[in-house]
């Protein structure tokens, strides 16, 4: 169906495309080198059954992607990744507060940028979120004191064990920190569109690490959600490498929740250390970023594998380090933070290639 070697792309079905032994390093912020045996790209959602179901392919293992923000690619994916490039955005219900609705391609921060030149705010604390309206549901995505679950109505999925489209309610969508059913039950749901609730007018969230400084900074005393977006995304360029210019997937990381008795007696060793509340009474959460630092890794670089100088929890690609090397120095950062503190960290990312 294709010329393997030259990896070309088909036209085969109405809306969807495919390539063979396509390259992935265009489709990862951490610009790691990595095949995938096919490439699916579907142009219009209701094209997406038949796609799937193409014999060469219809039982390999299938990969999800977006843009490649959340990603590690240890290893090449022996199986078939598919993209979405259907990027429309719909109004279903207008009034204070819409029902909006925006398919899975779309890159995220146009989409919130977008919501708010029409009017809207509930996504300004998202701005300049690496990634795909599709993803963003996955790990509900969350900055500035603020996570999209609270704004996600409805998520459309096909469902691959049911296989048909199915709208799933955000009560039944599992949301929590950095998690939802769609991480856990990665093979199952294929996020083709988000329906978000935003409101016209709503209270701005200021009060999460320097938004005021960087508002009062800008000269804006009274602020609306344009201004908190644009105070966002300036503090953001100043703290995190730009994926274009230094790959990365952001914080790699996820902040360990503890039990209570270790995160007090870490604060007994050193009352600086950061605690926040948990997911239960009896629980809190630390900083991932902080343990990192305060183990020394800091700005450490070992060939093109290396830890941002200016946030110990992003790790970065020089320039051609493989996924293999970063998942290894991952590992001796994990392991020097279990020695030194007790505590175990874990990947934010989805590592694909090789197991944590
Ligand atoms: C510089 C930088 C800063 C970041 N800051 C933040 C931040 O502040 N907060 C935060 O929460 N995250 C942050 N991230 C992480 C990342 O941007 C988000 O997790 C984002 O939602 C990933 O989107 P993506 O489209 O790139 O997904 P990908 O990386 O392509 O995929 C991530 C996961 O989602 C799955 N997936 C993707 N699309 C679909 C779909 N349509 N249906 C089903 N599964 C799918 C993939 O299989 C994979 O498991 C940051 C990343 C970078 C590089």
């Amino acid at each position: 169906m294709t010329d393997t070697m030259t990896n070309t792309t088909t036209n085969t079905g109405t809306g969807w495309r495919f390539s063979e032994n396509a390259s992935l390093r265009e489709r990862n912020t951490f610009h790691i080198e990595a095949k995938a045996r096919w490439l699916l790209q579907i142009d219009a959602l209701g094209a997406l059954p038949e796609a799937l179901s193409q014999p060469e392919w219809r039982d390999a293992p299938l990969l999800p992607l977006g843009g490649g923000s959340n990603l590690l690619f240890a290893g090449d994916f022996d199986g078939a990744a598919l993209a979405f490039n259907a990027r429309g955005v719909r109004i279903p219900e207008d009034g204070d507060e819409a029902l909006v609705r925006g398919e899975a391609g779309l890159p995220w921060h146009d989409f919130v940028r977008w919501s708010l030149d029409a009017g809207f705010c509930g996504l300004e604390n998202l701005s300049l979120i690496p990634g795909t309206v599709g993803a963003c549901p996955i790990q509900n995505i969350g900055a500035y004191g603020v996570e999209v679950g609270e704004r996600i109505e409805t998520v459309e999925a096909f469902d691959r064990v049911e296989r048909r489209f199915v709208r799933i309610a955000k009560k039944d969508c599992g949301f929590g920190y950095r998690e939802s059913i769609f991480k856990h039950d990665a093979d199952r749901y294929l996020i083709v569109a988000v329906e978000f609730r935003l409101p016209r007018h709503a209270p701005l969230k200021l009060n999460y690490a320097g938004i005021d400084e960087q508002l009062l900074a800008m000269g804006v005393a009274t602020p609306n959600a344009r201004d908190v977006s644009d105070a966002i995304i300036r503090i953001r360029q100043r703290k995190l490498p730009d994926p274009a210019l230094v790959g990365n997937a952001g914080s790699f990381f996820k902040n360990p929740i503890v039990p209570q008795a270790l995160a007090f007696s870490l604060q007994m060793r050193d009352e600086k250390t950061p605690v926040f509340p948990g997911d239960s009474a009896d629980t809190r959460k630390l900083s991932a970023a902080w343990l990192i630092e305060h183990a020394g890794w800091k700005g450490f670089r070992e060939g093109d594998a290396g830890v941002s100088p200016n946030h110990a929890l992003v790790l970065v690609n020089h320039g051609n380090a493989s996924g293999a090397q970063i998942m290894q120095l991952a590992r001796r950062i994990a392991a020097s933070v279990q020695e030194k503190f007790g505590v175990a960290i874990e990947p934010e990312p989805r590592v694909i290639g090789a197991t944590w």
